[in-house]
């Protein structure tokens, strides 16, 4: 058994229109500390991570409406986008979904902070945008 053994919850991604007005609630209502603020110029968003003991919270705001979350808050308004665990050996658990018949949304890439990363389709996981990132 190979692949999904050891994962963790690394983070929830939530769509937002505004980190600001986001942050309102987040950080100055519920109390989070923000760990961290930046563009992610090719994803065409803006981040903020907020931890949560382990697991951080995700705010994703798009910088142009043509973009990834630009498109997903007009189709469905904002809310939860994805969930990210971290596993072991990505390319392990890539080959093991793909060998069961999973809709992978890309190869493994390198994403924030240079760790490798892909979507799995909502199609094969109850409905709800998957991503695997590298430990
Ligand atoms: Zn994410």
């Amino acid at each position: 058994m190979t692949g999904l053994n050891g994962c963790k919850i690394d983070h929830l991604g939530i769509a937002v229109r505004s980190l600001d007005q986001a942050l309102r609630f987040y950080r100055d209502q519920l109390g989070l500390d923000v760990a961290m603020r930046e563009t992610v110029v090719q994803e065409k968003v803006n981040v903020a991570m907020l931890p949560v003991g382990e697991p951080r919270i995700e705010l994703l705001e798009p910088t142009e409406a043509d973009s990834v979350i630009g498109k997903f808050l007009d189709k469905r308004g904002e809310g939860l986008h994805h969930v990210a665990l971290t596993v072991p050996d990505l390319h392990a658990a890539v080959e093991r979904l793909r060998r069961s018949g999973a809709r992978l949304l890309n190869e493994p890439r390198a994403g924030a902070g240079g760790h490798l990363y892909v979507f799995v389709h909502p199609s094969s996981t109850g409905g709800v945008l998957l991503e695997l990132i590298q430990e």
